[in-house]
């Protein structure tokens, strides 16, 4: 693969050399101090951006704690679920992209689902959601930013829902957390979770949750898949060690990227993002291009993931297009599921350069033009 080649998907993003380094440092055991020590620093590191995803920089939490999983953010989405919720529980997931049914797909393996689903792109109505949580519900889950649609879901609305009714509300924060505001105590967010390799900029295969006081205390990691126990998590990261076997070198590599998250800040890191989406967006409407889904409002639109629909001489021929824009050394990603040949999808998650993003734009404007 060319140094340069640009990964411009929706994770993996682009990773900085000296995580790329960290990953190849001799290898240690899994119990040993040089291992806790990587653990703890990403656990700090973590804490730091769970705490202060805030555009204005003020404290979004406290008190709460991250964990690191072996396994990416499907499993942590499945931890969270599994440890509320179990047999007789009655759990509502909101749908309206691949990962919001990715959500409702693994709570039916666990609970009583009510799905309030969406066609993929349509924004979530809160007034939907309101009307099938009761006060029976456990558990509320949510995609944040739904990355098959570039749709930015509105976690306060339905945090309020979850919160009036008493039930633990489980976000997913995959491609919003590090990149993005996320505000867990003013969204009532009981359990949040993030991915690796999207707006953290680590290698995949790792996951990270934040667990509040309140969700700790309800988390019953018996009912949980034995390799998914949160208590058991809970309790090692203590000492800052997994329960099972560390992945080493992963761990590392997130150590390093989140020291790096800390140290751009959380309030800068947030803007550029938002600003990056913002030059994506205008650039390709002034190809002539139309947004998937034409959005009512510019905070519906994701801060870190742009969809664009397909022109509809695109359409009848999509590979070639994607082709022609790999061959400039840029890689992007086409629609999921039912949106595929419909929709192409552009990330700016991670640590982007401006020259990085136009090189983008450059790349993507000329293969339209091929
Ligand atoms: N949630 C969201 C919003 C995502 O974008 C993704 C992956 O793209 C996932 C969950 C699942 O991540 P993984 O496939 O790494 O488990």
């Amino acid at each position: 693969m060319r140094e340069d080649f640009l990964l411009l998907n929706p994770g993996p993003v682009p990773l900085a050399r000296e995580v790329r380094t960290a990953m190849s440092e001799p290898m240690v055991s899994h119990r040993s101090a040089e291992f806790e020590s990587v653990y703890e620093r990403a656990q700090n590191s973590l804490d730091y951006i769970f705490e202060r995803s805030s555009l204005d920089g003020t404290k979004t939490t406290s008190g709460g704690t991250s964990l690191v999983f072996n396994g990416t953010a499907t499993m942590a989405m499945e931890a969270a679920v599994a440890n509320l919720a179990g047999e007789g529980d009655e759990v509502v997931t909101v749908v309206n992209g691949k990962f919001g049914r990715r959500f409702k797909r693994i709570a039916d393996r666990y609970a009583n689902v009510t799905p309030v689903e969406f066609d993929w792109g349509h924004p979530v109505e809160p007034e939907a959601v309101a009307e099938a949580v009761s006060d029976d519900t456990k558990v509320v889950t949510m995609v944040h930013n739904e990355t098959s649609t570039g749709l930015l879901n509105p976690v306060a609305e339905v945090g309020e829902i979850a919160e009036e009714h008493d039930a633990y509300f489980v976000v997913d924060g995959v491609t919003s957390l590090g990149g993005d505001e996320f505000l867990v105590d003013e969204w009532n967010v009981d359990v949040a979770v993030t991915d690796a390799q999207k707006c953290l900029a680590a290698p995949p295969g790792t996951s990270a949750m934040y667990a509040t006081p309140r969700a700790q205390e309800a988390f019953d990691g018996e009912k949980a898949p034995f390799y998914e126990d949160l208590d058991w998590h809970l309790r090692k990261a203590e000492s800052h060690q997994t329960p099972f076997t560390s992945a080493v070198p992963l761990f590392r590599g997130l150590a390093v990227a989140v020291e790096n998250i800390e140290e751009e800040g959380m309030q800068e890191r947030i803007s550029r993002h938002r600003s990056q989406s913002r030059a994506f967006r205008a650039a390709f409407m002034a190809m002539g291009l139309s947004m998937f889904p034409e959005k009512n409002d510019e905070s519906e639109y994701s801060n870190t993931l742009t969809a664009i629909s397909l022109p509809a001489g695109v359409r009848e021929n999509p590979d070639a297009f994607f082709d022609a824009v790999t061959d400039r050394s840029v890689s992007i990603s086409g629609g999921q599921a039912h949106l595929g040949g419909e929709i192409f999808r552009v990330s700016n998650m991670g640590n982007l350069s401006s020259e990085q993003i136009l090189r983008g734009v450059r790349a993507i404007g000329e293969a339209f033009h091929e």
